[in-house]
């Protein structure tokens, strides 16, 4: 039987996630609070939804793909508000793809087994181009069986599945994976900064890094998509670094983790070190020319 599935948060990495619902049959129902967003997955082949919990009454798999946990804490309630994750109600599976902090997939996961349903944390990282061609590496946390009943939705979705381990497993690899990006978004800036100040281009320096030892995907892809051609168009914020950067960091204080190089990443990345808005690109952190850490 077909599973009809549901897509609440409908920004960068949601209205890819839509296209790809929706190219591989399975109706999505969206909602997003931004009309502006909503009617681009109406054009995508969604279903626009009057609210999120709408959604909830008409997908058995919910996907979000919300900025942060609160929006995420919302959504659930509004449809436990409105009765579809009630006892007895038909079995939810929520697939959240958001950012967000390990302890919060922990509750929510345990509130809604308690009612029969499931919920499995489940990041991403391939971007929104990667959300939209269905290629997402998807790191989950959660059930077994919860995991096994989301798997359709997952590999339409993914490329790399990997379930990490039990709820709250997907949200820990993925917050330790994006502060190594942060950081190496710094280090790679600095490392083509001292090389184009000694006489060798940023792109010569790039060559020669990628064959080498010094690589990561920021230096693989990020510099050479992105910075490089002065686009900045990455389609991730700022904002979402820094959230991404905190929630490691508060992780890292919970579990009394020493973290030094974290520490000064989280400060470099902030407004006022930085100059860099929430809203911007976080690609613009990675550009050569610009007097970024200077006095
Ligand atoms: P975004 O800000 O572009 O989109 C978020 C969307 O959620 C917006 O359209 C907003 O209107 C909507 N929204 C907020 N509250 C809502 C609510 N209560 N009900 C319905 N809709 C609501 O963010 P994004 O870049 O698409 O990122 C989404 C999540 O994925 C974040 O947690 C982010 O950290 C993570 N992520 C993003 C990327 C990326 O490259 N952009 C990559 C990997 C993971």
């Amino acid at each position: 039987e077909q599973i009809r599935a549901g897509i609440i948060g409908l920004g960068a990495m949601g209205i890819g996630m839509a296209q790809t619902l929706s190219r591989n049959g399975f109706e999505p129902a969206a909602f997003d609070l931004s009309e502006t967003a909503l009617s681009r997955a109406t054009d995508a082949g969604a279903a626009a939804m009057p609210s999120a919990a709408d959604v909830f009454g008409a997908a058995q798999v919910i996907v979000l793909s919300l900025p942060a946990a609160h929006h995420v804490k919302a959504v659930i309630a509004e449809a436990e508000s409105a009765g579809h994750l009630a006892q007895g109600s038909a079995p939810r599976i929520v697939i959240d793809t958001s950012t967000s902090e390990a302890e919060i997939s922990r509750a929510l996961a345990s509130r809604l087994a308690a009612a029969g349903h499931g919920f499995v944390d489940a990041p991403v990282s391939g971007g929104p181009s990667g959300a939209a061609a269905g290629t997402l590496a998807m790191m989950l946390g959660g059930e077994e069986a919860h995991v096994a009943r989301a798997m359709p939705v997952l590999e339409a979705l993914g490329q790399k599945i990997i379930h990490v381990g039990p709820s709250g497993a997907g949200n820990v690899a993925k917050l330790v994976n994006n502060m190594l990006v942060a950081s190496h978004m710094i280090t790679t800036l600095e490392a083509l900064k001292l090389a184009e100040a000694s006489g060798v281009s940023a792109e010569a320096a790039l060559g020669v890094i990628n064959a080498a030892t010094g690589r990561s995907a920021i230096s693989e892809i990020h510099y050479p998509t992105w910075v490089l051609p002065r686009s900045f168009d990455s389609g991730f914020s700022t904002g979402l670094m820094r959230k991404d950067v905190r929630l490691a960091l508060e992780m890292a204080a919970a579990k009394g983790c020493a973290m030094p190089l974290a520490d000064l990443v989280a400060e470099l990345w902030s407004e006022g070190r930085s100059g860099l808005a929430d809203d911007d690109d976080f690609m613009l952190m990675g550009d050569p020319g610009a007097a970024r850490f200077e006095g």
